[in-house]
């Protein structure tokens, strides 16, 4: 089960992401979150990574493809993984082909969470995170138990700067130029699964699913 996840964002990725790792046991690889470890930890890389970041820029894909190519070389990967966040350029897309043939694997499928953009300004504009422990809320579709204080461990909820409403927009049309080259890529290949997500969560990942079992028939 070797797979990838697409999706702009706040089209809820993360959400089905946690939810596929756990169905099949696979490991959830977010070059995102690798980079914001290694910035909180002050490695090397964190140093490299955050000069990017912190311009909104990616991450140079000698750099991004380094990181990956390592992760999938541990041992957790050998029933599979999730990749989230990457690839992001068509250089690592083909990148990843070649590791992943040397490594005698290939990618099964990539899955589109596809939402309408005018939905997303909605949902980014509206949604809180809990600095301690990353869960993710709406301030109307998914409320905390409190209002503004996370249901895990009662810290008051933030919401990221680039979720501010006057970004959203600038940040989705960056995002759709990104992925597009790459959705037409895998749609080639013949690898792409579009994915409504554009209903309940648990309808997503039930669609992510039998999706998922179909391919593999
Ligand atoms: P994300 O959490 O996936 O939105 O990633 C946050 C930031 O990390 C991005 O804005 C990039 O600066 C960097 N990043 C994450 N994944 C990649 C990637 N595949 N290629 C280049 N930069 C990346």
């Amino acid at each position: 089960m070797n797979l990838i996840l697409m999706g702009l964002p706040g089209a809820g990725k993360g959400t089905q992401a946690e939810k596929i790792k756990e169905k099949y046991n696979i490991p959830h690889i977010s070059t995102g979150d690798m980079f914001r470890l290694a910035i909180k930890e002050g490695t090397d890389l964190g140093k490299k990574a955050k000069e990017f970041m912190d311009q909104g820029a990616l991450v140079p894909d000698e750099v991004t493809i380094g990181i990956v190519r390592e992760r999938l070389m541990k041992d957790d990967c050998k029933n599979g993984f999730l990749l989230d966040g990457f690839p992001r350029t068509i250089a690592q897309a083909k990148s990843l082909e070649q590791l992943l043939t040397e490594l005698n694997e290939s990618i099964n499928s990539v899955l589109h969470v596809d939402v309408p953009k005018e939905k997303l300004v909605e949902r980014l504009s509206g949604r809180r995170i809990c600095p301690t422990c990353g869960t993710a809320y709406h301030v109307e579709f998914n409320p905390p138990k409190v209002e503004g204080i996370c249901d895990k461990d009662g810290t008051p909820l933030t919401q990221r700067d680039d979720d501010k409403p006057e970004t959203v927009k600038n940040r989705l049309a960056v995002n759709i130029e990104q992925m597009q080259p790459l959705l037409d890529f895998y749609q080639d290949k013949g690898h792409l699964v579009r994915v409504n997500g554009d209903q309940d969560i648990n309808d997503v990942f039930q669609e992510i699913r039998s999706k998922l079992e179909n391919e593999s028939l």
